[in-house]
């Protein structure tokens, strides 16, 4: 669907940096489109979406679960007025005036771009890797290495460049021993920083050493390993494992577009976050290979909102949106709202939406409607995704089917009778009888066209 209107700012992408040009820019009344993505460059959240506890994001002494900051920061966005689209962005094209952004489902002209569609932390594809991931294994010392379940352990990072170095040197502040596993007989760090590994008494170099599989029961317990001169097998006992064998900046959009380096980041101006096509701004890690951290790309994300602010002045080219309220009555309201309904003590069988297992057993029993259990689990960033978009899809069958939320740790034996192994989870029940089960994210249009089927 194509719309005549110019916007003043397209946003691509809703990590820290999506959402912080979100915010200034919403609050510069430029009420900035934003692409949050969907599948092809991570999570819409972004890359905390997958993480348990951040604990150095300013403002949070306690620390803050990643997918808590992220629905955090979206709802600060959406206060100002933020038009957010769960979609990904399939093409953009930069050669001409307006640009054109263009999804699966719409098309969009605007008059300036802020990228910010981050970098995917490269794995290994361990069989086991999926299990273990944020359970021991993970892309980020700087982030995880500090949590108690590494305190005095011994760790293996993988790795032969700049990062494995310094992120095994890091590691050792808090681990026992650190094993890097290089897969030749050499580095690719700096001479300074290989100098810097190798004096190092807490770490051991394994050359010519490739990493098999990630052993454990729940937790990681150790690391199966291959000599790839020998072909001799042993394992290590590490509690964690750290990749620090890349990022892909989330770029392929953009290729013969703009200035990209040779790994593919968006190559920007004098320390700033312009870009070789004016008008066109990128913050976060997909111009950052060097810290990628929350509050760097937050950082770049308000620079980028800013300097889109200006140049769009500049040229007057802006076309003002006054909010009437600042959204705060409402997300007040909404806060109200679910407490009331968690809080309830009345079961009402008329009303659509629903929490818990005691709602689920009468639903069960009593409702001749069609049943829709979503069943979530606290950390759980898909879940978080999954909300909007499913809240959005029930609204539109309203009085017409019951929805009911189950948090599989506050009712475990729902879950263990539901035969739930992850969340989300969302299963269609209708006269006792289960029809359908549905594992992970998907479209609006596929919640949408699966509850008409039953109707
Ligand atoms: C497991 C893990 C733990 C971490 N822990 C910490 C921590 O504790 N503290 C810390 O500071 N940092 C942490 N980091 C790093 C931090 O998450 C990143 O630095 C930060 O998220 C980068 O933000 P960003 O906005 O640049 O991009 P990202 O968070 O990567 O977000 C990119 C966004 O772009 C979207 N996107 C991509 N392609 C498209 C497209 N074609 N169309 C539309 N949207 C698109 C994605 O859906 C996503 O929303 C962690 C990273 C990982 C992987």
């Amino acid at each position: 669907m194509s719309n005549p209107t110019v916007e003043n700012l397209v946003i691509i992408g809703s990590g820290p940096a999506g959402y912080t040009a979100a915010i200034y820019a919403g609050r510069a009344n430029l009420k900035p489109v934003v692409f949050e993505g969907f599948e092809v460059g991570g999570l819409p959240g972004g890359q905390l979406m997958t993480t348990t506890e951040v604990e150095n994001f300013p403002g949070f002494p306690a620390g803050i679960t990643g997918p808590e900051l992220m629905d955090n920061m979206k709802a600060q966005a959406e206060r100002w007025g933020a038009e957010l689209y769960t979609e990904d962005v399939i093409s953009v094209d930069l050669s001409q005036r307006p640009f054109i952004v263009r999804s699966s489902e719409r098309e969009v002209k605007a008059h300036s771009i802020v990228i910010a569609t981050g970098a995917t932390a490269k794995r290994l594809g361990l069989p086991t890797e999926q299990l273990f991931w944020s359970r021991g294994i993970s892309a980020c010392a700087i982030c995880d290495g500090a949590v108690p379940m590494f305190k005095g352990a011994e760790l293996a990072v993988i790795g032969a460049g700049d990062s494995a170095a310094e992120e095994s040197i890091y590691l050792t502040k808090y681990a026992s021993k650190v094993n890097l596993l290089v897969r030749s007989d050499q580095m690719r760090a700096s001479k300074a920083m290989q100098d810097r590994v190798l004096s190092n008494p807490k770490i051991e170099v394994h050359w010519h050493t490739e990493a098999v599989d990630v052993f454990g029961d729940g937790e990681m317990a150790g690391l199966k390993v291959r000599n790839n001169q020998t072909g001799s097998e042993g394992q290590l006992d590490v509690k964690g494992l750290f990749y620090a064998i890349g990022h892909s900046p989330n770029t392929a959009l953009f290729e013969g577009q703009l200035e990209l380096d040779e790994v593919g980041y968006v190559m920007t101006k004098n320390g700033s976050v312009e870009t070789s096509v004016e008008g066109v701004f990128a913050g976060g890690d997909v111009q950052d290979h060097e810290f990628r951290q929350a509050i760097t790309a937050a950082g770049s994300g308000c620079m980028a909102a800013m300097l889109a602010e200006r140049w769009l002045s500049a040229r007057n080219l802006i076309t003002e949106f006054h909010q009437s309220g600042t959204g705060v009555d409402e997300l007040a309201t909404d806060s109200a709202n679910r407490t009331e309904v968690e809080v309830t003590v009345d079961f009402n069988l008329v009303v659509t939406r629903h929490e818990g297992g005691y709602a689920l057993r009468k639903l069960f029993h009593e409702s001749d409607r069609l049943i829709i259990v979503k069943y979530i689990s606290p950390g759980c960033g898909p879940c978080h995704t999954l909300k909007p978009i499913l809240n959005k899809v029930i609204d539109e069958f309203e009085g017409k089917v019951h929805f009911v939320e189950i948090d599989i740790e506050q009712d475990r034996d729902i879950a263990e009778n539901a035969n739930i192994i992850g969340t989300p989870t969302v299963q269609f029940f209708k006269d006792k009888e289960l029809l359908q089960e549905v594992k992970g994210v998907k479209q609006k249009s596929e919640y949408r066209e699966m509850i008409e089927s039953y109707l």
